[in-house]
């Protein structure tokens, strides 16, 4: 049994998420927490909303609110939908909680004493009509190595570089348009240069990287890390407190990374009452953290995160895995809040069951490269693979035992000829947790199908219908070999789709919850003899044959239903 700290990215909270949101960190990071608990791991699982910064202040300003009316009815709209989705957080915190904002000023406070802060004047774009600096995403321009012409002044959306406002060609204000005078205020930095060799020691030696989140990021770093400003000159965020920085906070990223810890200490102390229990396992050796990402945060999780935890001096656990996905395309374009492209995961349960979407989201888990949402790929998942492989196989293995043999699961004794489909079925059983085991969440889908279609040519093979009349005892033979592949459906099924998984451990005649049978102990198991198959009802539905045909009209009425749902400051 190992310890895990299980994160996904903390989602900004100036809108709805979309679906790649969703599958790129949150159901990610879902299937996997739910994946080590079944292995009987012991997991924290924590992630928040990212409540500050920029775009969240432009985004209030716009609809004539304070920052934190905005956040408050995001973060709980957020927490709601996660519930829906089935996502297990043991603590869904946000960084307007007050246990992060102490955490952070400390943190901060503590990398000033070590020496790695220091300040300096800083000449900056300043709007004269707005009267304030322009920091992050109060500004816009042109990015100096792409050519991008929407790069904000913090990073460049397009090729992913992070950059510093005075880089941007063509810079404009946000707000009002105007070109921006350029004016000097005092700012404080870290400097990661003293972190540099071990951090390129750590990012070379560190073998459980992934290989795309290793190679940017060993490229970032050998280019020579920079001092990296860490306050702003905003209100809206946690304070900075170092001496003669009253009235500026902490820039966002620094303040969303530490939300990771914060989260924990908030957890145990909440839960627990306990203000210390973070620290075993934050500084803890033994406990192992992963972090799921878009590809887009690689070079905050895989260099910044663990730059601040070498300069805290403190025996932090560095990132034991990164598991960065690319991006979900939506019919080939990228999803696009203002031009209204892709689908938004409010949107998304009007339509169809979380489930359905958990499954089809991790179908198309963009793994190796970017993945392209199409309907009629969701219309295929969901009527082939869903109802077709996975639950009509259920459907015909319960439904003969209940017919068949009045329901009763019949004693697993010698299968005879049959004993080979179990042996195939357990192989591929275990094939799929190594496959989890390794965050291939795409490749543990295709063998769970395997097993379905494996199971489904079995029955088609054997035709247990018509030995139960011939040969009975061959055909009682052949149920209970079937049996044992429907019940490891059951527990493969647990970590994407966990309310049918559920339905099918109790249509199974199982005691308890899926969620509880641990695999090492349950897996290899059969159903026990003598257990009363329930009413079998499909585990699945289909989708409408002319889905496709009528699909605008379809996503038309689910968008206006799921606008009505919304809190008033997320109506568009
Ligand atoms: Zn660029
Ligand atoms: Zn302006």
């Amino acid at each position: 049994m190992g310890k895990y700290i299980v994160t996904s990215a903390w989602p900004y909270v100036n809108h709805v998420p979309h679906l790649g949101t969703l599958v790129g960190s949150i159901l990610s990071a879902d299937i996997y927490a739910r994946y080590l608990r079944l292995r009987g791991h012991d997991v924290v699982f924590v992630s928040g909303s990212d409540e500050h910064g920029t775009p969240i202040e432009l985004e209030a300003r716009k609809k004539g609110v304070e920052p934190k009316e905005l956040t408050d009815q995001v973060h709980s709209y957020d927490v709601e939908m996660w519930n829906r989705y089935g996502i297990t957080f043991d603590n869904y915190s946000r960084t307007e909680s007050a246990v992060h904002k102490e955490f952070v000023m400390g943190f901060m406070k503590k990398l000033e004493e070590n020496g790695y802060i220091f300040s300096q004047e800083e000449v900056l774009p300043f709007c004269e009509n707005d009267d304030m600096f322009l920091p992050d995403r109060f500004v816009e321009g042109t990015c100096p190595y792409c050519g991008y012409e929407r790069a904000r002044g913090d990073q460049c959306d397009e090729c992913g570089r992070l950059l510093h406002p005075t880089e941007l060609k063509n810079p404009r204000c946000s707000l009002c348009g105007a070109t921006p005078k350029y004016k000097s205020t005092r700012h404080w930095f870290i400097d990661l240069r003293k972190v540099q060799d071990r951090l390129l020691n750590w990012l070379e030696n560190h073998s459980e990287l992934q290989d795309n989140v290793k190679k940017f990021s060993l490229n970032w770093v050998a280019q020579g890390l920079k001092p990296r400003s860490v306050t702003r000159d905003l209100k809206w965020g946690v304070p900075a407190p170092f001496e003669g920085a009253e009235g500026k906070t902490i820039y966002v990223w620094f303040d969303a990374l530490l939300g990771y810890v914060s989260a924990t200490k908030e957890y145990f102390l909440e839960s627990r009452g306990d203000a210390e229990e973070w620290k075993n396992w934050w500084w803890s050796e033994e406990v192992k953290t992963i972090y799921f990402i878009g590809k887009d945060n690689i070079p905050f999780h895989a260099i910044i995160l663990p730059a601040l935890f070498m300069a805290s001096h403190d025996p932090y656990t560095l990132p034991w895995r990164i598991s960065a996905t690319e991006y979900l395309m939506f019919e080939g374009q990228q999803f696009s809040k203002s031009r209204r492209i892709g689908v938004w995961i409010d949107e998304a349960l009007e339509i169809a069951p979380a489930d359905y979407w958990r499954w089809v989201l991790a179908r198309m888990r963009p793994e190796a490269r970017d993945t392209n949402f199409t309907w009629k790929e969701f219309y295929r998942i969901v009527n082939t693979e869903l109802n077709d492989d996975i639950g009509n196989f259920v459907n015909r293995v319960l439904s003969l035992v209940r017919s068949r043999m009045s329901g009763v699961a019949p004693e697993p004794e010698d299968l005879g000829e049959y004993a080979s489909f179990v042996e195939r079925v357990r192989t591929a059983a275990w094939r799929v947790a190594e496959d989890l085991d390794r965050i291939r969440i795409k490749k543990a889908t295709e063998g769970i199908l395997e097993i379905a279609r494996e199971g489904n040519g079995f029955l088609n093979k054997t035709e247990p219908w018509r030995l139960m009349r011939e040969d009975r005892e061959e055909g009682v033979r052949v149920l209970t070999a079937a049996l044992y592949a429907v019940k490891t459906l059951a527990h493969l099924l647990a970590p994407f789709t966990p309310e049918a998984a559920d339905r099918l451990w109790s249509m199974l005649g199982m005691a308890g919850s899926v969620h509880e049978a641990v695999w090492d102990e349950w897996l290899d198991r059969n159903v026990p003899g003598g257990s009363r198959i329930r009413e079998v009802k499909p585990l699945f539905t289909k989708l409408p044959e002319d889905f496709l045909d009528r699909v605008d009209e379809i996503v038309a009425e689910a968008r206006s239903r799921a606008a009505s749902k919304r809190p008033p400051l997320l109506r568009d």
